[in-house]
């Protein structure tokens, strides 16, 4: 199992999947998600509408059009509301379910945001623990998967990510 860190832009990626961090409509918004349904093209909210949205924690997948990748996970991540609302427990869905569904359809390789970091306002350093603590343990029990890898698009998440991995290894 291969854990890679990449700063940078996800629709760029040209892997067996990108995550993406939606909302739980799953018909688009800002941050990665409108990010994402921009370069996938307008099929991709068409294949989205027939979903009937995602439970926060859950994930769904779909084709992924004109971008480099072969599928999207859309997963929801939790609105961070202080921390007593279940956000830890969410956002550790969010991550297993991504990885069960990339196994489901015998995908190699998968690429996820830092879920909930952006307007859903989830501590940077608390999220990217449990992003990397999830993967870490899931991995173990994987068959597809050979590859996967944190994007982050901002400094501060770089860092952080940077910090937590090198202390791991
Ligand atoms: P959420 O609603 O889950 O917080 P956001 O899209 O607002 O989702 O932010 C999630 C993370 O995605 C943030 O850390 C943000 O910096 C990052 N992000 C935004 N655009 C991109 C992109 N094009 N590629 C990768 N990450 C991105």
């Amino acid at each position: 199992m291969i854990i890679k860190l990449h700063k940078g832009d996800i629709t760029k990626m040209s892997v067996d999947t990108i995550v993406n961090a939606a909302n739980s409509s799953l018909l688009g918004g800002g941050g990665v998600d409108g990010a994402i349904h921009r370069a996938a093209g307008p099929e991709l909210l068409v294949e989205c509408r027939k979903l009937n949205g995602c439970p926060t924690g859950k994930a769904k997948i779909t084709n992924a059009y004109n971008l480099a990748c072969k599928h999207v996970i859309h997963t929801v991540g939790p609105i961070w509301k202080g921390g007593n609302s279940n956000e830890a427990n969410l956002l550790k869905s969010c991550y297993k379910n991504s990885l069960k569904l990339a196994e489901a359809y015998k995908l190699e390789s998968i690429v996820f945001p830092n879920i909930s970091t952006g307007v859903y306002g989830y501590p940077k350093e608390e999220a990217a623990k449990i992003a990397i603590e999830t993967v870490m343990t899931k991995s173990l029990k994987l068959k597809h998967l050979k590859e996967i890898t944190f994007c982050v698009f901002d400094d501060t998440n770089y860092e952080i990510y940077q910090k937590l991995l090198k202390d791991i290894i």
